[in-house]
C-alpha cells in the first residue's frame, strides 16, 4: 500500500499523542491538516504564523523523530501558513528539518522566520476560519469604544486607550495603566482596546484575562511542571491585557513571572494593558521593580462620571435596550447614584424588570424604592475627619495633637491607629490619608498600616484598642 499525506501524517499522530500531554496534543497537532506528500517532504497546513512558530519552539524534536520513522532519515516537514489574501495562490512556506539537527530550534527555521516576519508586513497572516488556533482573545465586544460614554471623568483614559488601539505597541503608552474605582468602567475600556485591535489588526494575537485567573493558571503550570510553557505562551502574545492587578498583591511568584513576561513584551514593542482599583503608588506589596515597569507607559485615571456623563450613560443604554423611560425619572436616578456605573446601570435594570413584570407604568415612587435599596445596600463611608475625630477622643487627645510632630510613644500610635481605619474605611489614596493626617507621605502611612497589622497579631492590648475603635466607628 502506497503511502499518502494522510496515512503518514496518522502514523506520525499516533507517536505524537503517546509523547505528550493530551491537552497539549488537542490544542497544537489536532488542528493540523496534512496536504501534500512528495517523496520523502510532508506538507502541513497550519493556521498561522503564530502557531507555525510554536510548533517550531516546542514540538520540533518530536516532530523530527514522528517524521523520520515515518519517511526516513532525509524526512522534510513543510508548513503550509495560511495567509490572508485568499485571492493570491498560497505559496507554502518551507521550512526543512535538517536531519543532524539536534537543536530545537534550527538556524534555517530561525532565517525562513525572519522572512516571514517581513512579508508579514505586507500581507498579514490571519487564522482561517475552520482551523482555529485555541487562543480565544476572551474579548467582550459588547464592551466597546462606541458603548463607553465619553465624559471629562473618563477623556484622558478613553483617548490614550484610543491612541493605543490605533497603533498598539507603537506609542509611548505601553503599558497602559488604567486606574480607579470600583464600576468605573475598568474593565469595560480594557475590553474596548481588544475589541478594536481585533477589528484593526486580525491577525495579531490579543487576550484578555483577569489577574486572578493568570494567577490560577500560574499556580497550575508550577504544580504540572509546565511553567515554561506558560511563559513562553504568554511571551507569544501581541496585546496582553491583564485586568485587577491589584490582584497581584503579595503574590510573589506570579509577581515574579509576570515581570519576565512583560520585559519580553515591552522589548519586542508588544502592547501592554493594565487595570487597578488604585494608583501605581498605592499598590501595596507589589515589587518595585514591577512598579516600576507599571510607570514605564502612561497611568489614566477614571474618576467618578459627572452629572451629564451619568444622564448620557443611563440615555444611552435605555436606546440601546429599546426602552423610553420619562426624563425625571432618570434625572432622579443620575442625581442619587454618584460613583458606580455599575450600580447606575443596576437600577435601571431592576426598574425594568419590575415594570415589565408587574407590567406597571415607571413611576417616581417606584424608582425611589430601587434607588434606596441600592444606596442601603452600598455602605456609608466614613470620613477622614471624623476618623481622627474618634480616634482623638478615645485616647483623649485632641485633632491637632495628633496630627502634630511629637514623636511621643502613644500619640504615634493614636495617629497610626487613624491612618490605618482611613486606609480600611475610606477610598482615599495613601497619599491622600497622609496628606489629611498630619501632611504626612504613603509610605509613613503604608508603615502605620503595617505597623497597627503587626501590633495587633502581637499585642492584646494594643488589640482591644483595634477592637473598640473599630467598633465606635462602624455604629
Ligand atoms: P470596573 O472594571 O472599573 O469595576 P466595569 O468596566 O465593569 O467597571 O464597568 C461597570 C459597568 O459600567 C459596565 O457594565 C460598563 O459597561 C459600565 N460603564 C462604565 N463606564 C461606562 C461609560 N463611560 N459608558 C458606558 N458604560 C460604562
Ligand atoms: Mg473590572
Amino acid at each position: 500500500m502506497s503511502k499518502t499525506a494522510a496515512s503518514v501524517w496518522q502514523e506520525c499522530l499516533y507517536f505524537i499523542s503517546d509523547n505528550i500531554k493530551p491537552q497539549a496534543y488537542k490544542t497544537w497537532f489536532e488542528p493540523i491538516l496534512p496536504i501534500k506528500l512528495t517523496g520523502e517532504a510532508l506538507t502541513v497546513q497550519v493556521p498561522s504564523k503564530f502557531f507555525y512558530e510554536w510548533l517550531e519552539e516546542h514540538y520540533i524534536k518530536l516532530l523530527r523523530v514522528a517524521l523520520v520513522k515515518q519517511l526516513g532519515e532525509d524526512a522534510k516537514l513543510i508548513y503550509d501558513v495560511r495567509m490572508e489574501n485568499t485571492y493570491s495562490n498560497n505559496k507554502p512556506r518551507t521550512v526543512k528539518i535538517p536531519s543532524s539537527n539536534r537543536n530545537p530550534i534550527n538556524p534555517q527555521g530561525m532565517a525562513v522566520m525572519a522572512e516571514l516576519n517581513k512579508r508579514e508586513l505586507r500581507n498579514p497572516f490571519v487564522i482561517p476560519g475552520i482551523q482555529k488556533v485555541k487562543i480565544e482573545s476572551q474579548l467582550n465586544p459588547n464592551y466597546n469604544f462606541n458603548s463607553f460614554i465619553e465624559g471629562d471623568s473618563n477623556r484622558l483614559a478613553r483617548s490614550a486607550s484610543m491612541a493605543v488601539a490605533n497603533k498598539p505597541g507603537g506609542t509611548s503608552f505601553n503599558p497602559l495603566l488604567i486606574y480607579g474605582g470600583v464600576g468605573l468602567g475598568k474593565t469595560h475600556l480594557a475590553h474596548a482596546i481588544g475589541v478594536e485591535i481585533k477589528d484593526k489588526y486580525p491577525d495579531k494575537t490579543v487576550l484578555y484575562i483577569s489577574s486572578e485567573k493568570f494567577t490560577q493558571q500560574y499556580i497550575d503550570s508550577v504544580k504540572g511542571n509546565t511553567r515554561n510553557d506558560f511563559i513562553h505562551f504568554y511571551q507569544m502574545i501581541d496585546v496582553l491585557i491583564i485586568d485587577d492587578v491589584q490582584f497581584l498583591s503579595g503574590k510573589t511568584g506570579t509577581q515574579d513571572v509576570f515581570f519576565h513576561i512583560f520585559n519580553h513584551l515591552h522589548q519586542n514593542g508588544k502592547q501592554v494593558i493594565l487595570t487597578s482599583d488604585k494608583a501605581p503608588v498605592d499598590m501595596q506589596d507589589i515589587e518595585q521593580r514591577l512598579l516600576s515597569r507599571f510607570k514605564w507607559g502612561l497611568s489614566a485615571e477614571l474618576q467618578a462620571p459627572h452629572y451629564e456623563t451619568r444622564i448620557a450613560i443611563l440615555q444611552n443604554k435605555l436606546f440601546r435596550d429599546g426602552v423610553e423611560m420619562p426624563e425625571e425619572i432618570v434625572e432622579y436616578i443620575a442625581k442619587n447614584i454618584k460613583s458606580n456605573v455599575r450600580e447606575l446601570e443596576g437600577v435601571l435594570i431592576s426598574m425594568i424588570a419590575q415594570a415589565s413584570f408587574n407590567r406597571k407604568e415607571f413611576t417616581l415612587a417606584l424608582t425611589k424604592q430601587i434607588v434606596d435599596k441600592f444606596v442601603k445596600n452600598t455602605k456609608r463611608e466614613v470620613s477622614i475627619d471624623y476618623i481622627q475625630k474618634v480616634v482623638s477622643s478615645y485616647f483623649d487627645l485632641d485633632v491637632a495633637t495628633l496630627q502634630s510632630k511629637t514623636r511621643k510613644r502613644h500619640i504615634v500610635q493614636a495617629r497610626q491607629l487613624a491612618m490605618y481605619f482611613a486606609k480600611r474605611m475610606t477610598k482615599a489614596s495613601l497619599a491622600n490619608i497622609g496628606a489629611q493626617i498630619g501632611k504626612r507621605d504613603h509610605a509613613t502611612v503604608l508603615h502605620a498600616c503595617k505597623t497597627v497589622d503587626n501590633l495587633t497579631e502581637t499585642d492584646k492590648n494594643f488589640r482591644k484598642y483595634v477592637d473598640d475603635l473599630r467598633k465606635k466607628l462602624t455604629f
